[in-house]
This record gives C-alpha cells, sequence and structure tokens, in this order.
C-alpha cells in the first residue's frame, strides 16, 4: 500500500475542530472521562495524529481502537493515555497487551475462566450484552462470577464496564422501544454488582447528542467516535441539538487533470452509460472507486468554481469525469466533499446519495489519499 503523495487529491483534516468536538461534547454530557473511539484509523481521520491531538489538548482520557495493531500503532507513536481495544481477543498476544498496557475486552464468562498464567498486570473492560447480541456478558450471575474472579486476582484490573446501544441514532417509536429495553437490561444486569460507577461507559455518539441527560444513562465515561468528525451521525434522520456546536472536520478535494472538448452524443466511460448531452467541456479527475469514491456515486456532483457539476459517466477506479460550464485550466480546484463559496457538498449529503451511513463514507477513504493536518 501506498499513499499518493504527489497526486492532487487529499483530504484535509482540521485537528483543532477535532479537538473542539470532543470538549463539547464532553460539556454537553457533562461527562467525566471521553474515551475517544479512533478504530479503523480514526474513521479514516488518522489515529495517529488525533490521539496526538486529543493527547496534548487533554480533549481525551484514553483511547479506543477495533485490534491491537491499532492499539500498538499509538503506542509506538508515543500515545501514554490508556488505549483499550474493543474486539474479543484470543489468549495468544496477552503479553503485548501486558507489556503495552493495553486494556482487553472480556467477552464472557468463559475467556475469563480460561485466562493463562499471567505475566504482569491485565486491564479489562468487562462488555455487557444488552442487545447488541455480538459479545458480552448477558446474565447477572455471571457478571457477579466475574467480578468475584477479577477481585480476587490482584494481576487483574478493571477498566470499564461498558454497553454498547443499537439504535441510539434512530427516530420512531420501536427504536426508542429497543433503546429502552437495553437501559432496562443494564439496570437489572449491572445495578447490585457493587462496581464503582466510574467505571461506567454506555455513550456512543448518538447516545451522547440525543440522550444526554437521561438520569437512566451514566455518562461516567463516554466513548464518542463519528461525531469527532462534526456529522450528524443519525443520517439526517434525527436532528442536531441547536446548542451543541461541533464543527466539520473533513474535506476532500482534487484537481483537474484533463480538460477537453466532446462533442454532443459522445459516450464517456465504461459501459458508454452515459452521453455527452451538449457540446462542450470534460474535466477528468484523479479520483476513482479504489479511493472510494463508489461507482454508486455516478451521476453525483462536485463544486468547481462555487458552482455543482455532475460527474458523468461510470467512475473508474483511478479517474472520474465531470461535465463542466466552461473550459477551465487544468490544476483547477475540485471539492468532493466541502464548502466552495456559497455551495457545499456534506459527507451526509454523500452518505444519502450513497444510501449508505456517514460511517461507511468516511472510513472508505482510501489510505492511498494523502491526508493534510491543519
Ligand atoms: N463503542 C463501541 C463498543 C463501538 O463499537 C463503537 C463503534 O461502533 C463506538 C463506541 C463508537 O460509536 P460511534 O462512532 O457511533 O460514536
Amino acid at each position: 500500500m501506498v499513499t499518493a503523495i504527489h497526486r492532487p487529491t487529499w483530504l484535509s483534516v482540521d485537528l483543532d475542530a477535532a479537538t473542539h468536538n470532543l470538549q463539547a461534547i464532553r460539556r454537553w454530557t457533562k461527562a467525566k472521562k471521553v474515551y475517544a473511539v479512533l478504530k479503523a484509523n480514526g474513521y479514516g481521520l488518522g489515529a495517529v495524529q488525533l490521539a496526538q491531538a486529543f493527547e496534548t489538548t487533554a480533549a481525551a482520557d484514553a483511547f479506543v481502537v477495533s485490534n491491537l495493531d491499532e492499539a500498538l500503532e499509538l503506542r509506538q507513536a508515543g500515545i501514554v493515555r490508556p488505549i483499550w481495544v474493543l474486539g474479543a481477543w484470543g489468549y495468544e498476544d496477552l503479553d503485548l497487551f501486558i507489556k503495552n498496557k493495553i486494556v482487553i475486552t472480556v467477552p464472557s464468562l468463559d475467556w475469563l475462566q480460561h485466562l493463562p498464567i499471567l505475566s504482569g498486570q491485565l486491564m479489562l473492560s468487562l462488555a455487557i450484552d444488552t442487545g447488541m447480541t455480538r459479545i458480552g456478558f448477558d446474565q447477572a450471575d455471571q457478571i457477579a462470577a466475574a467480578k468475584q474472579l477479577i477481585d480476587q486476582n490482584p494481576q487483574l484490573s478493571l477498566f470499564s464496564v461498558y454497553t454498547h446501544f443499537a439504535t441510539a441514532d434512530e427516530s420512531g417509536e420501536q427504536s426508542q422501544h429497543y433503546f429502552d429495553m437495553q437501559l432496562q437490561r443494564w439496570h437489572d444486569l449491572v445495578d447490585r454488582q457493587g462496581f464503582d460507577p466510574d467505571l461506567f461507559s454506555m455513550a456512543n455518539s448518538a447516545t451522547c447528542i440525543w440522550h444526554a441527560g437521561d438520569p437512566r444513562i451514566s455518562f461516567a465515561a463516554i466513548r464518542p467516535g463519528q461525531l469527532i468528525s462534526g456529522v450528524n451521525v443519525s443520517n439526517g434522520d434525527l436532528p442536531m441539538p441547536r446548542d451543541l456546536q461541533l464543527e466539520k472536520v473533513l474535506g476532500l478535494y482534487t484537481e483537474l487533470a484533463d480538460v477537453r472538448f466532446v462533442k454532443k452524443g459522445q459516450a464517456l466511460s465504461y459501459g458508454a452509460t452515459q452521453t455527452m448531452p451538449q457540446d462542450g467541456y470534460v474535466g477528468t479527475m484523479p479520483f476513482g472507486y479504489n479511493d472510494g469514491w463508489l461507482r454508486r456515486m455516478q451521476g453525483s456532483s462536485v463544486l468547481i468554481n462555487q458552482k455543482k457539476m455532475p460527474i458523468l459517466g461510470r467512475i473508474t477506479m483511478d479517474q472520474t469525469m465531470v461535465l463542466l460550464d466552461q473550459k477551465y485550466p487544468l490544476g483547477t480546484r475540485v471539492t468532493l466533499i466541502g464548502k466552495d463559496g456559497p455551495e457545499e457538498i456534506t459527507l451526509e449529503s454523500v452518505a444519502a446519495y450513497s444510501h449508505t451511513i456517514v460511517d461507511e463514507i468516511q472510513t472508505t477513504l482510501a489510505p492511498r489519499i494523502k491526508r493534510i493536518y491543519t
């Protein structure tokens, strides 16, 4: 894998805006601790750069990633705050968790009961399955047994007891009902177990945004991920609260690499699915579906010279064509996500056009796109 540093296609990442967003959500939820979720390379923005910014500013108290290699990347970059791996993990790498002070997730009592002899202190997060049906404890007696095992073993320490909501980002009665059911299960499973409430972590981005202030939810340690980008994580289903001022973090840009005159009726790109609607100019841009701008983006728009212009023909692996309203010089800037004068293409609008969620668009932006940090 190589990052195309010489190609004029780039993702700009505003680290101050990302830091602002974490600080804003801390105030919004009155959280004691903020665990920044930076899995999938910080949702595509650059986990190391975000973690360094959040550690320097104390915007985050800990970092959460999906696997051991993501955790080691942060440690090797000099991150000193706690790092927690969310995914269930086997026993083969326990030494690496211990040596690098990385928190491992306990997915079940069985996993805990069969822990091998440890070479040092191991930090644990206890997953409570209230309705994701993915990993975690779903029986109160098993949680009690796990707590006893942990309390009795001086090599084990508890970093967090957590759950994850399946429908916090959705409106509608059914979603609210499921959310309430998960909350009830949490209280049935965890209350009266004698855990220190400061260990509780229940809120992802959507829970932070739309359920702050709910006295049934602990905001002791929040786990926001996607909201770091400052976008609406409900994909338009729920309005963003007016008093929660988040800032846009990412922009995606390229430049015209070729501009040519094309006659009306001339077909473009693979499959010859579209023809030139009139005599005019076509621009070719150096990005394609291998950058994460998937073929389903055919027919969407980009911004050039403060105007929306339509993508023409199929998006190819590395190059995409756009219908221009006039001849533009080579190197003219094209905005794929971001503002150009009065016009804006948002991450949310790209996700809506692609019939998917903002997380998928953002995390699919390829490693070969260079990231520029401001
Ligand atoms: N906590 C857990 C367990 C997760 O799996 C995730 C991401 O999917 C998050 C927190 C962060 O979620 P979000 O990006 O919606 O804030």
